[in-house]
């Protein structure tokens, strides 16, 4: 009897081995496939940038647009950044494609300039992968030199929690940028743990207040309290501030009454192709809303 127990006892985990090591391999190998796929989407063109709006409210202006990346797969369609920026974060293929979307923004944000558009500002949002290489520098260098693409129509959009992991490494990276002229939003704040001491060495121009805020300010008073602190804070620090995810003129409207300085949501526009920014700069394309007076 004791023998029959060891004996299933065996098999089972015999079985049990024999069943983890095969899923186990097909992960890995669903892995290896995934990031080969997205390897090629790289070298293959896959890739575009819609572009989102960013009003001033103040002058109910579009002074500057968003960078989002899209990737048009073959065969699974448009795939949003959210289902392959981790998988290229972790295999580190996002220094590649963060590289692409640097560029493409810059040359497209000079060449809306060079046919005689009102300047915007392109904000690129940066992974902390790319952020912490050593070469970073050079690489947003390369990409305003390739462009042609004055600096101070670049803005690179950072998170809270790749600033406090290596703060004097970020500050002094910041700094060799700025003094090219490029300057920095702190993006989704409010989400990630800040040391709010530090927020001060950031040569930063705005905090992005992150949307999860916004959706419920109408209804909840929380949000309201922490959407209201978040703007004094940033604009005592004498950053600009900018909601994200404005998607009703009741938001719009609380944000203005609180001082927000400039928002970004579907309410105004979604993100869209390159050739609509064109008309809406032209003036041809009434997609930003007039906005009611306060
Ligand atoms: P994010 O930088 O916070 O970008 C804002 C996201 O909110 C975008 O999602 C945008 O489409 C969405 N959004 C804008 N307005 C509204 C609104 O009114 N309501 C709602 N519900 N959503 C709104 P998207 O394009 O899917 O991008 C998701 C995230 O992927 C971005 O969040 C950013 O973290 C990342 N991402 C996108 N493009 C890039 C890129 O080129 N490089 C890197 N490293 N990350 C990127
Ligand atoms: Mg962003
Ligand atoms: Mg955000
Ligand atoms: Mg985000």
């Amino acid at each position: 009897n004791a023998d029959a127990a060891m004996y299933k006892a065996k098999e089972a985990g015999r079985d049990n081995f024999q069943f983890y090591t095969t899923e186990m391999n097909s992960r890995v190998h669903g892995r290896l496939n995934q990031i080969e796929e997205l390897r090629t989407a790289i070298s293959g063109g896959e890739f575009h940038l819609r572009y989102q709006p960013q009003i001033d409210l103040a002058s109910g202006r579009m002074v500057s647009i968003e960078a989002l990346v899209r990737w048009d797969h073959p065969v699974k369609g448009l795939i949003s950044p959210a289902d392959f920026i981790p998988l290229a974060e972790s295999s580190g293929l996002i220094v590649p494609l963060g590289d692409w979307v640097l560029q493409e923004a810059c040359r497209q944000n000079k060449s809306w300039q060079d046919a005689g558009l009102a300047p915007l500002t392109v904000c690129v949002n940066v992974s902390a992968r790319q952020f912490s290489d050593r070469t970073w520098v050079c690489r947003v260098k390369h990409a305003l030199d390739l462009s042609g693409l004055d600096a101070g129509c670049l803005e690179l959009e950072l998170t809270e929690s790749l600033l406090m992991q290596n703060m004097d490494q970020a500050i002094a990276t910041m700094n060799d940028l700025r003094e090219l002229g490029v300057r920095f939003a702190i993006d989704d704040f409010g989400t990630g743990y800040s040391n709010l001491s530090a927020l001060k060495s950031f040569p930063v121009a705005r905090l992005k207040i992150d949307k999860c805020f916004i959706s419920n300010l109408a209804s909840d008073d929380s949000d309201l309290g922490i959407v209201a602190a978040i703007i004094s804070l940033g604009q005592n620090l004498r950053m600009k501030v900018i909601a994200e995810g404005v998607e009703t003129g009741e938001q719009l409207e609380i944000l203005r009454r609180n001082g927000c300085d400039e928002v970004q949501g579907f309410h105004f526009s979604r993100p869209v192709a390159p050739d609509v920014i064109g008309s809406m700069l032209a003036g041809h394309h009434p997609v930003i809303r007039p906005l009611p007076r306060a």
